[in-house]
C-alpha cells in the first residue's frame, strides 16, 4: 500500500502527524511538495521567503534521504499534481496538515474533490501548523475570541500531545519524477543577512534558545540592541519547527522567562483563529473605524521615505533598515515602525503591511495583517487610539542608541542617546551626515490622526 503526504507549511520530519499516519497506513509513502505558481501570481512569493524555502526543501530532502527516502517536488496546481502523483504511485490516501487562511482552505476543498473523483481519500490533520488549532477553544456564541487575554486563559488549559519523534525510515516508491529544488543562490534580491532555513537549523536554534536565551526573555524581549528574542518565527512560518513541540519543551523548561515566551507563542495561535473565522481580514478592517487615510502625492512620498528608512526619526529608520538587511525585524521595531506609518503618518495600514510582506522572511497573512491591524487600531487592540511616540520608544528600548548606530551608519559617530535627536546636532554636523530632517512633526502627526479618525 502507498500513501501520499503533501507538505505545505510543515516542512519537517519531527512531530509530523500526517507523516506518522501515512507511515502507519502504508508500506510506502510519497513525501510531496508542490510549488504552486498561484502563490507567485498572488505576489506572495517574496525573494526572502523563496530563499528560506529553498533551504527548507533541501534540508527536508536530505533528512528523508538519511532515512532511505527522498522528497518528490512538483510544480503546478496542487490539486492536479497531487491527483497525478497519487495515480502514478497507486496511493489510495493523501495526508495533509490543516491550514487556516482562505488560500489553504480553498486548496484543501479542491484537493478533496479531485481525489474523491478517483475514489481516493484526503485525511486532514489538526495541530500541525498551530499548537491549539482554530475552533478548539471558542467563547460562547462566537466562532472565535476577539480579545487575547480570555483566549490565553482557555488556550493554556488545553492539553497538547507529546511531540512525535521523527521516523527512522521512510520508503518512497522509486519511479516518481521530481522537479529540481531551486537553489537559494539562484534567487535574486535576497536580503544580505537573511537567516538560514531548514529543519536542522531550526532545531539547532531552538535547542540553543532553550539552553541559553529563554530564561531572560521576560526582561529582555523588548531590548532592541540586545536582540535577545528567539528568532524562530520563520521556522514556525515554514513549519521547520513544530509549535506543539516548541510549547511543550518551553513548558518543560519552566520559569518566568519560559512562561512569558509561551504567552507570546499563544499570540500566534490567537491570530490564526481570528483569520480562520474571518478570512476577509487579510485585507478588510476587522473593526470599522472612521478612518480617512491620507492619499495623494505627499502621502506616497511619506510612504516611500518610511520604506527606505529615511523618515528622520532614527529608531524608525533603524528598524526599517534592519528589515531590508535581514528580512526580519525585532518585534519592538515592528510595533513602533507600524505605529509611525499608520498613526503618525496616518497612512493606510495595508500600505505598510504590503511592504512587510515583501520583505519579511516570517511574513505570514495571519500574523502580519492582524498585528498591523492591532497597531493601526482597526484590529483586536482594546485601546485603538493610542499612538506610540518614536522618541519615547527610542529612549526606553534603545537607551544608549546602539541599535540606531548599528543600522543607521550616517549617525554612527554620534555618541549615546543624542543619536535619537539628530535635529539637535550642530547644523554642520547634521548636513555632513546626510541624514534627513524629520518628515513630520510629531504633534502635527498626532493632531492629523485624531482628526482623521474623528476623535476631535
Ligand atoms: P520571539 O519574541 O522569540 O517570540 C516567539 C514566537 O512567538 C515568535 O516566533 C512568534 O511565532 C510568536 N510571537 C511573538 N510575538 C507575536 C505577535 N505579536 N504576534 C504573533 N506571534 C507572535 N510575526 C510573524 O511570525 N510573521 C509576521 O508576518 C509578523 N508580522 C508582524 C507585523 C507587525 C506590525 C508586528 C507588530 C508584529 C508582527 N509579527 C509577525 C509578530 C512578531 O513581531 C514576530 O513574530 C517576532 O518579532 C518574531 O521574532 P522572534 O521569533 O524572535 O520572536
Amino acid at each position: 500500500r502507498c500513501a501520499v503526504v503533501l507538505f505545505t507549511s510543515d516542512l519537517r520530519l519531527h512531530d509530523h502527524p500526517p507523516l506518522r499516519a501515512a507511515l502507519a497506513a502504508a508500506d510506502e509513502v510519497v513525501p510531496l511538495f508542490v510549488r504552486d505558481p498561484a502563490v507567485d501570481g498572488a505576489g506572495f512569493a517574496a525573494p526572502n521567503r523563496r530563499a528560506f524555502l529553498a533551504d527548507c526543501l533541501e534540508s527536508l530532502d536530505a533528512a528523508l534521504r538519511e532515512r532511505g527516502g527522498r522528497l518528490v517536488v512538483r510544480e503546478g496546481d496542487p490539486a492536479a499534481e497531487v491527483r497525478a502523483v497519487a495515480r502514478e504511485a497507486g496511493a489510495d490516501e493523501v495526508h495533509l496538515a490543516a491550514g487556516y487562511s482562505a488560500f489553504a482552505q480553498h486548496r484543501e476543498e479542491r484537493l478533496r474533490d479531485a481525489l474523491a473523483a478517483d475514489g481516493r481519500r484526503l485525511h486532514v490533520h489538526d495541530a500541525v501548523v498551530t499548537a491549539v488549532p482554530p475552533g478548539w477553544v471558542t467563547p460562547q456564541n462566537s466562532t472565535h475570541f476577539a480579545v487575547f487575554t480570555p483566549y490565553f486563559r482557555r488556550w493554556q488549559q488545553e492539553s497538547l500531545r507529546d511531540p512525535l519523534a521523527a521516523p527512522r525510515t521512510v520508503r518512497v516508491p522509486g519511479s516518481l519524477r521530481s522537479a529540481l529544488i531551486a537553489a537559494r543562490g539562484s534567487i535574486g534580491s535576497v536580503s544580505p543577512e537573511l537567516a538560514a532555513g531548514g529543519e536542522a537549523e531550526g532545531r539547532r536554534l531552538l535547542a540553543g534558545w532553550l539552553r541559553r536565551g529563554v530564561d531572560d526573555y521576560g526582561e529582555r524581549h523588548d531590548d532592541l540592541p540586545g536582540d535577545a528574542t528567539s528568532r524562530i518565527s520563520p521556522h514556525l512560518h515554514f513549519g521547520t519547527l513544530s509549535p506543539v513541540e516548541v510549547v511543550r519543551r518551553s513548558l518543560a523548561k519552566g520559569g518566568p522567562g519560559a512562561e512569558a515566551f509561551v504567552r507570546q507563542l499563544c499570540w500566534r495561535d490567537f491570530h490564526q483563529q481570528v483569520l480562520a473565522a474571518r478570512p476577509a481580514v487579510a485585507t478588510a478592517d476587522y473593526r470599522t473605524r472612521q478612518d480617512r487615510w491620507r492619499t495623494g502625492a505627499a502621502a506616497d512620498a511619506d510612504a516611500e521615505a518610511w520604506r527606505q528608512g529615511r523618515t528622520g526619526y532614527p529608531v524608525v529608520d533603524a528598524a526599517m533598515r534592519q528589515l531590508s538587511a535581514q528580512g526580519w525585524m525585532h518585534n519592538r521595531g515592528r510595533l513602533l515602525a507600524a505605529s509611525f506609518l499608520a498613526k503618525t503618518l496616518y497612512l493606510d495600514w495595508r500600505v505598510g503591511a504590503r511592504h512587510f510582506l515583501d520583505l519579511l522572511v516570517d511574513g505570514d497573512i495571519a500574523e502580519n495583517q492582524l498585528n498591523w491591524q492591532w497597531v493601526a487600531g482597526t484590529g483586536t487592540d482594546s485601546r485603538p487610539n493610542r499612538v506610540l511616540n518614536p522618541l519615547l520608544q527610542a529612549k526606553r528600548y534603545d537607551p544608549d542608541g546602539d541599535y540606531v548606530r548599528r543600522w543607521v551608519p550616517e549617525l554612527a559617530g554620534v555618541a549615546g542617546a543624542a543619536v535619537h535627536e539628530p535635529w539637535r546636532l550642530p547644523a554642520k554636523e547634521r548636513a555632513d551626515s546626510g541624514y534627513p530632517d524629520p518628515i513630520v512633526d510629531l504633534s502635527e502627526g498626532l493632531a492629523r490622526f485624531r482628526q482623521g479618525r474623528g476623535l476631535d
